[in-house]
């Protein structure tokens, strides 16, 4: 079978060489001639773990395919994926502009019966949407279907999620379409990966919740961690404990400061946005975003508690990533903290495996060094934005004595307090 994927970006591209490597042939398209011209070099234009690889072997193979030429990868695909982006507009409602512009385009080349199917995230109604933009714009009246099929890989272990799914939900009401979609993904029914069949607008809505959902789960422990720090007790003890409940299960009970991203923050706001539009409250959600929004506020008067004023201070920041093992920096918490530490005139020193290119792109006037023992000498404090496994295994003796003044502020909750305290650090974390 024939598919283009439309969108190579984090999604798109890990779909393509997913499917590349189930023995699909996958065209992948984007408008980004750079990121073309990159991927057709061999380049990676992200980073994700094992995504070179997989890319590389199955590009070898002739199975992967990378174009701007929309309207080639269009005629010879049965099933079209829309994996474009859909970023939050001023108001918080999703911006669907990039959608409808790669249906509209699919639309003008259609040449035969397709399977149209969103990958982004968009909101309720859309695919009904799109079939009304495709209908409008096909030169022909040729058959197609629709289908939502919501992604829920995670940046970082997008190749394993992918692989190995929770589950993969399929959204229509085109029974030809649904048959197509099942034997695409036939390499994932004879690993018993669970299908969710239903309708279109429940499957867009479960893309929805579902983050929405997580994302309550970390602004709940953070406001548990705050009132921790209040009572004198440690946020982990009563993490552990709860998570013990099977009901409740242990994931995503890692306070912090505050949930970043392309997707949490963009997706509560759109099912608040999506809830509104239909007349509906989102208490739970609404709650969700304050407290993640205060929580990030928090991040900086935590670490002036720490250091005293830090005008003219330098604070070693490790990590800069929303998160470990990519570059996305999309709403990274690292932005907030930075930008408010300069703001009150302190010198930031950083430093992240992967992420200084991105991370140069949203956050000049910083020095962006080659280690942490480098971002950390003669620093008056170091932040820890992002848990890299690296960081867990530092020579903390060796980052005492390189420091001017040895205090941490660990966002993450790398480090147990009492073993940096009797290093000679002054320590604080969250919740603890
Ligand atoms: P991204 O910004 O990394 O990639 C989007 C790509 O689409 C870009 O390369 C852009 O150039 C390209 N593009 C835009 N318009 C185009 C057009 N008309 N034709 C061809 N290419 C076009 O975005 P992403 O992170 O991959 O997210 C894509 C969608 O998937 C979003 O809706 C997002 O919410 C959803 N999603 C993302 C993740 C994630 O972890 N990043 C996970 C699940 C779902």
């Amino acid at each position: 079978m024939h598919i283009a994927v439309i969108g190579t970006g984090y999604v798109g591209l890990v779909t393509g060489a997913c499917f590349a490597e189930f023995g699909v042939d996958v065209t992948c398209v984007d408008i980004d001639s750079d990121k073309i011209a990159r991927l057709l070099n061999g380049e990676m234009p992200i980073y994700e773990p094992g995504l070179e690889q997989l890319v590389t072997k199955n590009t070898q193979s002739g199975r992967l395919r990378f174009t701007t030429d929309l309207k080639q990868a269009v005629e010879q695909a049965l099933v079209i994926f829309l994996a474009v982006g859909t970023p939050p507009k001023s108001d918080g409602s999703p911006d669907l502009s990039f959608v409808e512009t790669a249906a509209r385009s699919v639309a003008q080349h259609m040449n035969g019966y397709k399977v149209i199917v969103t990958k982004s995230t968009v909101p309720i109604g859309t695919g009904e949407h799109i079939r009304e933009l495709i209908r409008e714009e096909q030169k022909g009246k040729l058959n197609f279907g629709i289908v939502s099929n919501p992604e829920f890989l995670r940046e970082g272990a997008a190749i394993n999620d992918f692989m190995r799914p929770d589950r993969v939900v399929l959204g229509s009401r085109d029974d030809e379409a649904i048959a197509i979609m099942r034997d695409l993904y036939r390499p994932l029914y004879l690993i018993e990966a669970p299908f969710v069949i239903t309708s279109l607008e429940a499957a867009e809505l479960t893309k929805y919740a579902a983050n929405a959902f997580l994302a309550t789960k970390i602004s709940f422990i953070n406001e548990i961690a705050n009132l921790c720090e209040s009572i004198g007790c440690d946020v982990h003890d009563v993490a552990r404990a709860i998570g013990m409940d099977r009901r409740i299960g242990s994931k995503f009970l890692h306070p912090g400061p505050g949930f970043g991203g392309s997707c949490f923050p963009k997706d509560t706001q759109a099912l608040a946005s999506v809830a509104e539009q239909f007349g509906r409250e989102s208490l739970i959600v609404d709650a969700v975003i304050e407290v993640n929004r205060r929580q990030r506020r928090a991040m900086v008067p935590k670490i002036e508690k720490l250091v005293g004023n830090v005008a003219g201070k330098t604070i070693a920041i490790l990590g800069l990533a929303f998160k470990p093992e990519t570059d996305d920096m999309r709403e990274a918490p690292a932005i907030d903290i930075i930008t408010g530490l300069i703001e009150r005139g302190a010198i930031i020193r950083a430093y992240d495996p992967v992420a200084r290119t991105e991370a140069a792109k949203v956050l000049t006037g910083i020095d962006y060094v080659a280690d942490e023992y480098e971002a950390v000498t003669n620093a008056d404090a170091l932040v820890f934005v992002t848990e890299w496994n690296q960081f867990r295994a530092l020579d903390m003796r060796r980052i005492r004595d390189l420091m001017r003044s040895p205090r941490i502020a660990d966002l993450r909750n790398i480090y147990e307090p009492t073993d940096m305290r009797e290093l000679g650090f002054e320590y604080v974390g969250v919740g603890r």
